[in-house]
C-alpha cells in the first residue's frame, strides 16, 4: 500500500473541520496502484447562492504537489483561526469558500503529472482551440502514452475533471459573483497569474474586472511579485478546463465567474539548487526545507486577498467610465495589437 501524504492531511483537515461547520464532500474515487483514492470538496460559510464564493483548487497535475500543499497550510490556517477569530467569522457570512486542494489524488500518488489513465486533466474538457496550439503540449490524441493526452474524442470527461465541474457549477457558476484560483507549478522563473483565454488568442469579455482585481491587490499589497497575464501568452491548448468553465458562465449570462492560475516559477528553485534536475519531483516542487517554508508561506496573502476580495466585490467591481479605462488599459498592455 503506498502512502499518500497529501491525502492523509486532507483527511485529517476535513475530521477537524466538522467541529467548525466545514462541509466535506466526498466527490467519487479513482482506483490506482491497487488502491481507491477519493476525491474531496471541502466548504465553508454561507452557503446561501446569493453570497459571492471563492474557489481553489489545487493536484490537478499530479507531479505538482506544492500547490496542493499550499492550500492544505491555508485550510489549516482557517481552522485555527476559526477557534479563535471573530473577525473570519464575521467574514463567512458574507462569503463561501470552497477547496478542492487534491483534484488527481491517483496521478500524485503514482509521480505522474496525468491522471492514472494517462489523461491530462488541463487538456480533457471538450473544447477545441480556435487558433494555433504548439505539437504535443497544446493537447494530443495520438497515445496515453505519450504526454499531454486529452482522451479520446468519444469518451465522457475523466471523472477527476468531471468533479471539478460539478462543484464549479454548483458551488461558483449558481452565484452572481465567484472566482477561482486553480494552483499549479512547472512554468518560468515568475510567480504568475493566468487567466483565460488559453483555447484563442482573443480577450476574454470580463478583462477589465481582471484589470480591476490586479490593481485592487497591487494598491493594497504594493511588493508583490506576481505577474498578471492571459495564458494565451505564452500557448494555447486543447480542453481547457478553466476556459471551458468561463465559456459555460458566460453561456448562463449575467454572472461573473473570475477563474485564475497560479503557475508557480519552479524553474527559479530548479536554478538556485540544480540538482533537482534530477528527479522529476524537484522539477515542480522547492525540496530544501527552508524553501519550501518560504514558498508555503508567500501565497498565503494572495490566497487570503482573494477571499476578500470575493466578499467585497461590489466595491472593486469597476462600472461605467472607469470600466472603459481599465478596457482601454488592457488591451493596450495585453493585446496591443488588437482593436478595441
Ligand atoms: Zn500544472
Amino acid at each position: 500500500m503506498r502512502h499518500l501524504p497529501e491525502l492523509f492531511e486532507l483527511e485529517r483537515i476535513a475530521e477537524a473541520g466538522l467541529r467548525h461547520n466545514m462541509e466535506v464532500r466526498r466527490l467519487c474515487e479513482v482506483d490506482a496502484a491497487g488502491q481507491k483514492l477519493p476525491i474531496y470538496a471541502l466548504a465553508l460559510g454561507n452557503p446561501d447562492k446569493h453570497i459571492p464564493a471563492a474557489g481553489f483548487f489545487g493536484g490537478i497535475h499530479g507531479l505538482e504537489r506544492i500547490g496542493t500543499q499550499i492550500l492544505l497550510v491555508f485550510l489549516r490556517s482557517l481552522l485555527k483561526r476559526l477557534q479563535w477569530d471573530p473577525v473570519l467569522h464575521r467574514q463567512l457570512e458574507s462569503v463561501r469558500l470552497v477547496f478542492m486542494p487534491l483534484v488527481n489524488p491517483g496521478g500524485m500518488l503514482l509521480d505522474t503529472r496525468c491522471n492514472p489513465q494517462g489523461v491530462d486533466l488541463m487538456r480533457n474538457a471538450p473544447l477545441d482551440a480556435v487558433d494555433k496550439v504548439p505539437f504535443m503540449l497544446g493537447g494530443q490524441r495520438y497515445s496515453s502514452m505519450l504526454p499531454w493526452y486529452r482522451g479520446s474524442a468519444d469518451a465522457p470527461m475523466e471523472i477527476e475533471s468531471q468533479a471539478v465541474c460539478t462543484v464549479v457549477e454548483e458551488e461558483l457558476l449558481a452565484r452572481d459573483f465567484s472566482l477561482a484560483l486553480d494552483c499549479h507549478s512547472g512554468f518560468g522563473t515568475r510567480d504568475r497569474i493566468w487567466f483565460p483565454h488559453a483555447h484563442t488568442l482573443a480577450p476574454i469579455p470580463h478583462l477589465p474586472d481582471i484589470s480591476a482585481l490586479e490593481d485592487l491587490f497591487s494598491q493594497t499589497y504594493p511588493n508583490h511579485n506576481y505577474l498578471f497575464e492571459p495564458q494565451s501568452h505564452h500557448y494555447l491548448t486543447h480542453g481547457d478546463l478553466w476556459d471551458y468553465l468561463y465559456l459555460r458562465s458566460e453561456q448562463m449570462g449575467k454572472r461573473i465567474f473570475l477563474p485564475l492560475t497560479l503557475e508557480m516559477g519552479s524553474w527559479l528553485w530548479v536554478k538556485k539548487n540544480p540538482r533537482q534536475m534530477l528527479s522529476r519531483k524537484g522539477l515542480f516542487n522547492p525540496l530544501p526545507s527552508h524553501r519550501l517554508q518560504r514558498v508555503l508561506r508567500k501565497h498565503s496573502v494572495w490566497l487570503d486577498f482573494l477571499t476578500r476580495a470575493a466578499c467585497g466585490h461590489r466595491r472593486w467591481l469597476p462600472q461605467g467610465a472607469e470600466r472603459v479605462q481599465h478596457h482601454e488599459r488592457a488591451y493596450a498592455r495585453w493585446y496591443p495589437g488588437l482593436k478595441l
